[in-house]
């Protein structure tokens, strides 16, 4: 079987390693236009705070990993169009300008997505960046320590805004974060949580412009400013988090593409083209907790379903379909770490959903536990009221609390209520937690228990 996969990033990389341990003898290529395989921008935060000195060293594989696994691995090799009936890539080699044509039995799009620039006056001035690949983790560090750079904007609250805005404010900067939303990640967490980590970006310095729509960029060569509807914002940088477009244009008249330009894929991660799959970024998967399709730019999403695509590539039929994704994703920041899964209110109403909600407060050990950090600890429960089924969570604390997160995942995937995770038996001991499990006691509460 010969199979050539776009895009040398998660998605990619997930599918050339599953393909080599699956299928004895398979051809596997990868064509990666970038000139570097497989920048890490999970890991960029990580590089830009010193916590990973070499640029290079934050990359998911270097392509000799997947040759020695019998695999290749072409960078610099933009893949241009592909023939279905004929079962041919046209590729460009972009370090000398060559066309070649290569052929294929399966085909997989993993060509993800880049950052979106902003529809609005001035947006090529000088010092507008974005946060994605190795280019940017570069000119990035570099003006960490410029000192010309005083006042960074980050247009975006989301959770790559706020990791810019936490490297920028730790470099000493002033920052300020502005976003058309209400509340600070407020795609990805509801209010209650929001309430409590808006003071924390003031207390860290970082001010918050929000429920405020972009106008324009300020300045003649360089940018100075951002102008929103209530006012200009001084800028010597700007990182605009705000969005992505789909790397598919190339891929117009040869798949069907959603209205944003997604790739559509069927329940088995097929695209309109015969052999020809796709995964990542560039796709809108199916989210288990609404049963709805929707963007999840996720690594893990990426990684996931090149797993399920690949598991299925000989078959004709496959008899299972793709299961979906619930966007479990964490995040720390400026002391706090968080992690959500499955429908907050933004998302359930984005997806025409009903869910109730409860939030929870409690501390992390029993009160009598004086001494030792017993901090205050935050969960959030989505469900629907009817049938109780768990549809969404979060959890916030200045304690690491994030893997609780990965057990109301599985809740959710496996169909449990509020009165399963209630009983659910998970342990007990005072150095860890309250005489009930933290999940347990949010359940509790959802269903009115008060104890
Ligand atoms: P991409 O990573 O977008 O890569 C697509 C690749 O395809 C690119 O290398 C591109 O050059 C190549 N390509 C495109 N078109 C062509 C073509 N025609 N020919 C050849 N090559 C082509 N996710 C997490 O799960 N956890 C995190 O902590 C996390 N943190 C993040 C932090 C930041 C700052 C950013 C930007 C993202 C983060 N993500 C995180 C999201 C994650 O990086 C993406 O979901 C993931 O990279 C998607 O992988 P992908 O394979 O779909 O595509």
């Amino acid at each position: 079987m010969k199979v050539i996969i776009v895009g040398a990033s998660h998605g990619g990389h997930q599918s050339a390693l599953e393909i080599l341990d699956r299928y004895e003898g398979a051809d596997v290529t990868i064509y990666e236009k970038g000139d570097f395989v497989s920048f890490l921008s999970c890991g960029m935060q990580l590089y830009l705070e010193d916590k990973v000195t070499q640029v290079d060293d934050v990359r998911n594989f270097k392509p000799e990993d997947i040759e020695k696994r019998g695999g290749k691995v072409k960078s610099q090799h933009e893949v241009l169009t592909f023939d279905a009936d004929k079962k041919e890539v046209t590729i460009k080699n972009l370090a000398t300008g060559e066309l070649l044509v290569d052929t294929y039995d399966k085909l997989i799009l993993a060509s993800g997505v880049t950052p979106a620039a902003l529809p609005v006056p001035n947006a090529d001035l000088e010092n507008i960046f974005f946060m994605r690949g190795r280019a940017w983790a570069l000119q990035i560090k570099d003006k960490l320590s410029d000192d010309k750079v005083k006042n960074v904007v980050v247009i975006g609250s989301g959770y790559i805004g706020v990791e810019a805005a936490e490297v920028f404010a730790k470099a000493g900067k002033n920052v300020t974060i502005i976003d058309m939303i209400d509340n600070v990640l407020g795609n990805y967490l509801d209010q209650e949580m929001t309430d409590i980590l808006a003071p924390v970006f003031k207390e860290n310095g970082v001010n918050l412009e929000l429920g405020a729509q972009i106008k324009g960029f300020v300045g003649e060569k360089q940018v100075t400013g951002v102008e929103h509807q209530n006012g200009v914002v001084d800028a010597d940088l700007v990182i605009v988090a705000a969005g992505v477009t789909p790397n598919t244009s190339w891929l117009e008249g040869l798949v069907d593409l959603e209205e944003r330009g997604q790739i559509k894929v069927d329940e088995y991660l097929r695209t309109s083209a015969k052999d020809v799959y796709a995964v990542g970024d560039a796709i809108l998967p199916l989210n288990v907790a609404s049963q709805k399709h929707a963007p999840v730019a996720l690594a893990t999403t990426a990684r996931r379903e090149a797993r399920y695509v690949v598991r299925n590539l000989t078959k004709d039929q496959p008899t299972e379909k793709f299961q979906g994704v619930l966007g479990t994703s964490a995040l720390a920041v400026f002391g706090y770490n968080l992690a959500m899964t499955g429908l907050n209110e933004f998302s359930a109403s984005r997806s025409e959903v009903q869910i109730k909600g409860n939030f929870y407060k409690d501390t992390l050990r029993p009160t009598f536990v004086k001494n030792d950090g017993n901090t205050e600890v935050y969960v959030k429960l989505n469900f629907d009221e009817k049938s109780h089924k768990i549809l969404g969570g979060q959890v916030l604390s200045t304690y690491d609390i994030t893997a609780h997160i990965n057990t109301l995942a599985l809740a959710i995937k496996t169909g449990l209520t509020l009165e399963d995770l209630a009983e659910a038996d998970f342990f007990f001991q005072p150095g860890f937690d309250r005489q009930w499990s933290l999940l347990n006691l949010a359940a509790q509460s959802a269903l009115g228990e008060t104890k």
